[in-house]
């Protein structure tokens, strides 16, 4: 019998609390073990492999487990892809780092005056420390890359001497905020004044006194949501600074978190009602739990799409395109991206925002998104 790697064990328990966590550890050492029909003679490390994509798809529930199992007794290659570990054979690694590294972080952040860091590569903010953190997880995923000359870190105020956000007016009721120069990524983040609320989506890393102004003048902030991590920029500074607005975050980000935060609340499933009008939608590919947001009021009431990263718009701004990474060009498989059409085709919108500056699709957007997973997939072939 292969055993669980201590990884493995570690991982089960932290996802599966005991009694469950017995159980599923019995399950994998007996049922997802040399019994699978493997193609080579079992070994630890592929086995391992294996296990960890049957517990991240599980998501922690056992039911899900056992099927999982099964599926991975006719061929274990499918349960790679349900987990998203198919495209490398490191990811399973880089997930499992994430996910032990997210336990050991406190879930309520102390009273500190340690500095929270932030990546000057992906913009990200971290919990407080008094050194920088030796990694950044975001950047080191292959999502995003590694800034050749070497990982490094600044500050809030670092960041605020040097940059400045700008507001301007995408359409009535719709507000982009972009910091300048560019920082970091360089997204922009967007202010939806929806009609019961006004709703910041995706976020920046720098915040001031100037914009925290020129927001409350446009009704403040009552809720934060985002797309996917790479656009978490300083989210829970953002959150304090509009009387702790909950952000909501797709539960699949709870691996993503570096700065975890009673305000951050987490929502699960396929859609989710916010109450200042707006809804959010997983439509998975760039990142499992990659999040959409249907304003239906905007674009004179034909519905505005906030795509972020999940639909990118192309720069002729007329086409869009799914990638699982952007700065390193890799595709996603054309059934992934027939998953991600299908869910945004049954939402009612005319126009798409993207996460950038000027990437957006004035009009006839769902033509668009159908015309391009078309070319898409024929050109993967
Ligand atoms: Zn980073
Ligand atoms: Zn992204």
């Amino acid at each position: 019998m292969i055993e669980l790697s201590t990884t493995t064990r570690q991982l089960v328990s932290h996802l599966f609390p005991s009694p469950v966590g017995d159980q599923v550890t019995q399950l994998l050492e007996h049922e997802c073990a040399e019994n699978l029909p493997l193609t080579s003679s079992p070994d630890a490390v592929g086995l391992e492999r294996i296990r960890f994509a049957v517990i991240r798809a599980s998501d922690g529930d056992i039911d899900r487990l056992l099927k999982l199992i099964s599926l991975a007794q006719q061929d274990w290659r499918d349960v790679l892809v349900v987990a998203e570990f198919a495209n490398s054979v490191d990811e399973h690694r880089l997930w499992a780092d994430r996910v032990l590294a997210a336990a050991r972080l406190p879930n309520v952040p102390e009273e500190t005056n340690m500095p929270n860091y932030i990546c000057t590569n992906c913009g990200n903010q971290y919990g407080a420390s008094e050194e920088p953190p030796l990694h950044c997880l975001i950047c080191e995923d292959e999502r995003e890359f590694v800034n050749p000359e070497g990982q490094s870190w600044t500050t809030l105020d670092e960041v605020k001497r040097e940059h400045r956000n700008v507001l301007s007016t995408m359409e009535p009721g719709l507000s982009a905020i972009e910091t300048e120069p560019k920082f970091a990524i360089g997204q922009r983040a967007l202010l939806v004044q929806a009609s019961k609320g006004n709703v910041l989506w995706d976020c920046v890393s720098l915040i001031d006194n100037e914009t925290v102004e020129a927001i409350q003048a446009l009704g403040g902030i009552s809720a934060l949501a985002m797309s996917h991590p790479h656009m978490f920029g300083s989210m829970v500074d953002w959150s304090h600074a509009f009387g702790d607005a909950p952000i909501y975050l797709h539960t699949d980000y709870q691996q993503w978190i570096q700065r975890p935060d009673p305000v951050i609340e987490f929502w699960d499933g396929e859609d989710r009602n916010l109450a200042e009008g707006p809804t959010l939608h997983r439509c998975g590919g760039h990142f499992k739990g990659s999040t959409v947001l249907l304003w239906p009021e905007g674009a004179e009431g034909r519905g505005v799409l906030l795509s972020s990263d999940g639909v990118q718009v192309a720069k002729d701004r007329r086409h869009v395109s799914f990638m699982y990474s952007y700065p390193n060009y890799i595709p996603l498989a054309a059934t992934m991206v027939d998953r991600i059409v299908d869910k945004v085709l049954q939402l009612k919108f005319d126009r798409i925002y993207s996460a950038f500056h000027y990437l957006e699709i004035e009009a006839d957007a769902k033509e668009a998104v159908q015309r391009s997973a078309d070319r898409y997939k024929q050109a993967i072939g």
